[in-house]
């Protein structure tokens, strides 16, 4: 495929949240213009896009309008039905393909793959019908029953230590497939980036050290502290292997549990940019999103080198709620006043507990004054 040219095509977009308004405004930034394609009448990302489709994700019409309208086509969550993909597929370039979303959509199916692939995952076991559910191989407990498809922000997952519990979480999780995850001692959580081009050129940005809060991602610190050399190439070439044998097109991040014995594991992947690599818009020559728009539009992609060291705090509803009630707007003046400070809002009107609603990056000379300037940054947040 020739290029589409900056200034010259237009991109669309399938999801109006908030990574679909991040990659708007790279594609903008470019000279691209964009259509999104969300059922809500407000969004994130529709309200920066120059079109926005209000039609659901299958609906012919609304997808007939966004294969007319742009010269290529890409996805901003993993839960647009693959359909809807293939059918565009049909008509336009889309990337990624249906087929490599369908695979992150199961974790069960991600999981064979990553096995596929040669990178070693979780312990764990399908169940999908009560023989798969007596056969569990207790040395899985205790674990983390995890329904296959649709969880986020670990919505989704029950603990469970004994035989019994299991049965029961997975008769209230609605005997949905589920995936049983032997619970693994975690070091720590890391995960990578990478962007891959049609003709297979592969680039990736360093290994990014997360941090969990209730299940959902509260802070990425890169450089990772205290990885040693040879965990930082193993999750690098995992990430890599594993976008490889998708033949996947655009950007991809996986997750890696770093365990307390020193091994590492795959955790899932994500076919999109991924809140672990938000840092990249203010820490990296690339953001992820620039090369998600390069990636689609079948530009180069260059090697997105680091130039500083970055914390990103992300920003939840609950910080608009105080003792005092709210919800008001933290005190982003006095956040802002911190050097190498960088706010990113994603323009959702209302605040709500465990709604994302921006993210901060830190930026700095060295990882220790990233660290310094992100803990007075947390402490004025409250
Ligand atoms: P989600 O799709 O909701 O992000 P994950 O599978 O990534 O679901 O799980 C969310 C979090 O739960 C992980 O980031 C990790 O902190 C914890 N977790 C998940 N699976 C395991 C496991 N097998 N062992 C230990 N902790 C786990
Ligand atoms: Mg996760």
């Amino acid at each position: 495929m020739a290029a589409l040219l900056p200034g010259a095509a237009t991109l669309g977009v399938l999801g109006g949240g908030q990574l679909g308004r991040m990659f708007v405004h790279a594609a903008q930034a470019l000279g691209y213009r964009c259509i999104v394609l969300d059922p809500d009448a407000i969004s994130p990302a529709g309200a920066v896009a120059e079109v926005h489709i209000k039609t659901d994700y299958l609906d012919s019409f609304g997808l007939a309008q966004l294969a007319r309208d742009c010269d290529a086509i890409t996805t901003e969550f993993e839960n647009v039905p693959a359909l809807a993909l293939q059918t565009l597929a049909g008509m336009r370039v889309v990337a990624p393909a249906a087929a490599a979303v369908a695979v992150c959509q199961d974790r069960a199916v991600e999981k064979a793959h990553f096995e596929a692939a040669g990178v070693p995952c979780a312990p764990h076991a399908v169940i999908t019908n009560d023989i798969e559910l007596a056969a569990v191989d207790p040395a899985l407990l205790p674990g983390i029953l995890k329904t296959s498809r649709m969880g986020y922000d670990g919505k989704g997952q029950v603990r469970v230590s004994t035989p019994a519990e299991l049965a029961a979480a997975w008769a209230d999780l609605k005997r949905v497939p589920c995936v049983l995850e032997q619970l693994l001692p975690l070091q720590r959580e890391l995960s990578v980036l990478v962007a891959r081009g049609a003709d297979g050129q592969i680039v990736h940005w360093p290994v990014q050290q997360n941090l969990h809060r209730g299940g959902i991602l509260a802070v990425t610190e890169v450089p990772a502290p205290d990885v040693p050399a040879e965990v930082d190439e193993l999750a690098v070439n995992a990430a890599r292997q594993v976008a490889a044998a998708l033949d996947y097109v655009g950007v991809l991040c996986v997750e890696f549990f770093w365990l307390t014995d020193g091994r590492l594991v795959v955790n899932e992947m994500a076919p999109r940019p991924h809140n672990s690599g938000h840092w990249t818009m203010d820490g990296c020559e690339h953001s992820q999103f620039e090369l998600q728009v390069r990636a689609l539009a079948g530009l180069p992609l260059p090697e997105p080198r680091q130039h500083s060291a970055a914390v990103m705090l992300n920003l939840l509803g609950d910080l608009w709620f105080t003792e005092q009630g709210g919800p008001t707007p933290p005190a982003w003046d006095r956040v802002l006043g911190l050097p190498g400070t960088h706010l990113h809002l994603y323009g959702k009107t209302e605040a709500r507990h465990g709604r994302k609603m921006g993210h901060l990056n830190v930026t700095a000379a060295t990882p220790e004054a990233a660290h310094a300037v992100a803990l007075r940054a947390a402490a004025l947040l409250g």
